[in-house]
């Protein structure tokens, strides 16, 4: 049983001007507030945060851990409120007794390892002074220590979070003394019979063993002062259970086959004396190959400093022999809590220095501090400050990317509770949907079944998957559109031709489009239809190769259903065929009225030329690509419509001719689109220009028109040779 007085001598041994008042006032509140409480042991309930706070001054931590320890669980397990503690012990006090009463709020419930994991960071995260960590540690462990009072299940409970939540912490934070005595015990209450076993057997070797571990250190100590390699302590011990434990299970050996059954430890002054001695420690005894490990050259990830080896002694019996510096070793027993010590005057000194560089890799934190104490105070313990760790109703952590909505949340619990959500609840608030999540949400998505997800979610969320599963719903919604039209207009088409579309879909020749097109299904071809990519008359027509198709509608109608299809010249029908493509050709720009005559073009649909068009006349063309075309007479298509015309006319070189010709044109509501003279050297002058004609008639007009002004001597379509 602790007493209070030894506490405050401890603390007072190492921390001579602290401020015992608060400590001793702390004391006296814990004591009133939890009079009356029974531990399971039966003893009062203060001998735990008594012996909480024992611990933290153990690890010389500052008079507010050891404060909180002491009131730990006052606001946990007592009427006592936050407000209340922080009007009596100030802000700091405060601070850290709120962080351990709602770590220990916080209900693990999954040993599954990812979940664990999660778990840990999210402790991690939701701390923002090491000294919650701290006290929660030296809370568990004192809870540890005295499992045996507690009923089995709180007891399997208790260990199996201490072994998947507590003890990697301890470890993460590179504080081994507490990691290592937390396995030990959640070994001894989760596995009591291997536990028991493991005992009975090494406990078997102890009394052998124990004369060993005598005999190696005096021969070490002597051979080191020999050397003059000066030492500051060596300890030799038996494994602990559960790391002997592991390895059995790990390499499946018996207990004999372990190497490293004992371990000495040699404690040096400085890193040369390190090297120094595992020298020594090779000349005297034969290392085991591959058992040499220099974590002093290269640390372990959380910090750890030492030299390993592996020998044989002169038994035959191998043993491990780790090898460090004061320094390493201190760091390598509390960790994290040995830069928490209080300090006299020692701000900024070297030794330090070099301590918070390492923790600065430790808690991989950039910002720059200009002294250690400093560095102390700012201190937030961002281990993971990319991601945000929130729980479902149920209890199960959500690790997301900082920044992460609800909806990010919602994917992340399933696709489909993803696409349905409509809201959400943080905390029993119904909140936006692009909310921010905090570490320690817990959120409930409100889904409802056939909801879909909007576009406008992309804008917010932060998740890949998020993101992924709804361009891949909107895509294929969009999909699933584009079928339907594409079917509606194959279906439509059908019927005007008179043909069954279902008894197309089901023939043979669609079989063969689908081949030729790549696609397995019909609605991969109305898609197609659908998003415009093909017509369905064009679906259609292969589907019938060498049949043309017949609409069974009037001109009417066809003449719409032309302008559907967008055929190039809407003013020429190819007989037969309302849709093929239909252009006129450059070298002779038909007009309507004209005779024409079509050519079918690879790849560009029909060309018509005038029947008199030099390139048809002389033959250019093969006469069998020749195709019967005609002006379309129906209403749609005599509208008037204009085609630019070129005319050359011979004149007489005379003044106001130009102006005559103009006005003569303008007189029969005719537009010039372009006109231009220029003089010859025989006194004749020529005039060009481009006049809007809407068939062969009016260009008759034209052309007869003009002939009349006195002083014109020819007019000719221009780009006719014959
Ligand atoms: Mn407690």
């Amino acid at each position: 049983m602790i007493r209070f007085e030894d506490l405050l001598e401890k603390v007072r041994a190492y921390s001579p001007d602290a401020d015992v008042e608060l400590l001793r006032r702390a004391y006296v509140f814990s004591a009133f507030e939890h009079r009356g409480q029974v531990r399971h042991s039966g003893e009062p309930y203060l001998i735990h945060p008594l012996a909480v706070a024992d611990f933290l001054a153990d690890m010389k931590l500052d008079v507010v851990a050891i404060a909180a320890g002491l009131l730990h669980d006052v606001v946990e397990d007592t009427l006592t409120t936050i407000e209340r503690i922080q009007e009596l012990f100030g802000p700091d006090v405060a601070h850290v007794v709120e962080g351990v009463t709602k770590i220990s709020a916080i209900q693990f419930l999954s040993s599954e390892e990812r979940q664990a994991e999660n778990f840990r960071k999210m402790l991690l995260a939701m701390v923002d002074d090491v000294r919650v960590i701290l006290v929660k540690l030296a809370d568990r462990l004192h809870n540890m220590r005295t499992l045996s009072h507690l009923p089995e299940d709180r007891r399997v409970k208790i260990a199996q979070e201490t072994r998947d939540i507590y003890a990697p912490i301890a470890n993460r934070l590179g504080m081994s003394k507490v990691k290592n005595e937390l396995e030990e015990l959640s070994f001894r209450y989760l596995e009591p019979q291997a536990y028991e076993a493991l005992r009975a057997k090494v406990d078997a070797k102890r009394r052998a063993t124990e004369g060993l571990i005598e005999e190696l250190k005096t021969t070490i100590t002597a051979k080191l002062r020999e050397a003059q390699v000066p030492v500051i302590e060596i300890d030799g011990r038996i494994k602990r259970l559960w790391s002997i434990h592991e390895k059995l299970r790990r390499q499946k050996i018996e207990i004999e086959q372990v190497y490293d059954f004992i371990a000495l430890r040699i404690v040096t002054a400085a890193v040369k004396d390190c090297y120094a001695a595992l020298g020594i420690i090779h000349q005297t005894w034969s290392p085991v190959p591959g058992r040499i490990k220099d974590f002093i050259a290269m640390p372990r990830p959380n910090g750890y400093q030492s030299l390993h080896t592996s020998v044989i002694s002169d038994q035959g019996m191998p043993f491990e022999v780790q090898i460090r510096t004061i320094e390493m070793h201190r760091m390598a027993e509390e960790g994290i809590a040995a830069h928490w010590k209080y300090k006299e005057g020692r701000v900024g000194d070297q030794r330090d220095e070099r301590y918070f560089q390492w923790m600065r890799q430790l808690l991989e934190y950039q910002q720059e501090f200009r002294d250690p104490q400093e560095f102390i105070q700012n201190l937030k313990v961002e281990l993971y400050p990319e991601e945000v760790y929130t729980f479902t109703p149920k209890g199960l952590v959500k690790a997301l990317p900082r920044g992460a909505t609800p909806v990010d949340f919602a994917y992340a619990i399933h696709t489909d509770v993803g696409h349905q959500c409509v809201g959400a609840r943080v905390n029993g608030k119904m909140v936006p949907l692009r909310t921010r999540l905090k570490n320690g949400d817990i959120i409930e998505i409100v889904s409802v079944t056939g909801h879909k997800p909007s576009r406008d979610w992309l804008n917010f969320v932060v998740t890949s998957r998020a993101r992924n599963k709804i361009k891949h719903l909107i895509h294929s919604e969009e999909k699933a559109r584009a079928i339907e039209l594409g079917r509606k207009l194959f279906e439509k088409d059908a019927r005007r031709y008179d043909l069954n579309a279902r008894t197309l879909v089901e023939g043979e020749a669609f079989a063969k489009v689908l081949a030729d097109f790549g696609v397995t299904k019909a609605d991969d071809l109305f898609a197609s239809i659908g998003y415009g990519k093909l017509a369905s008359k064009q679906l259609l027509a292969w589907l019938n190769p060498g049949a043309a198709l017949h609409e069974k509608t009037d001109g009417a109608v066809a003449a719409a259903v032309k302008r559907v299809f967008g055929t190039g010249e809407e003013k020429i029908k190819v007989k037969g065929f309302d849709d093929l493509m239909v252009f006129r050709a450059r070298c002779c720009n038909p007009i309507r009225g004209e005779k024409i005559v079509g050519y079918i073009t690879r790849g560009k649909g029909v060309s018509v030329h005038s029947a008199t068009c030099p390139n048809v006349v002389n033959l250019l063309y093969d006469p069998e690509r020749r195709i019967e075309v005609e002006w379309d007479k129906s209403a749609a298509a005599t509208e008037a419509s204009r085609y630019p015309v070129k005319l050359t006319m011979e004149v007489e070189n005379r003044k106001g001719l130009l102006a005559a010709v103009s006005t003569k044109i303008a007189d029969i509501n005719t537009n010039i689109k372009n006109i231009e003279a220029r003089t010859d050297e025989d006194q004749r002058a020529r005039i060009d220009m481009t006049v809007e004609i809407t068939d062969v008639k009016h260009l008759e007009k034209v052309i007869k028109s003009l002939r009349g002004v006195a002083g014109v001597i020819g007019v000719e379509r221009a780009g006719r040779a014959g």
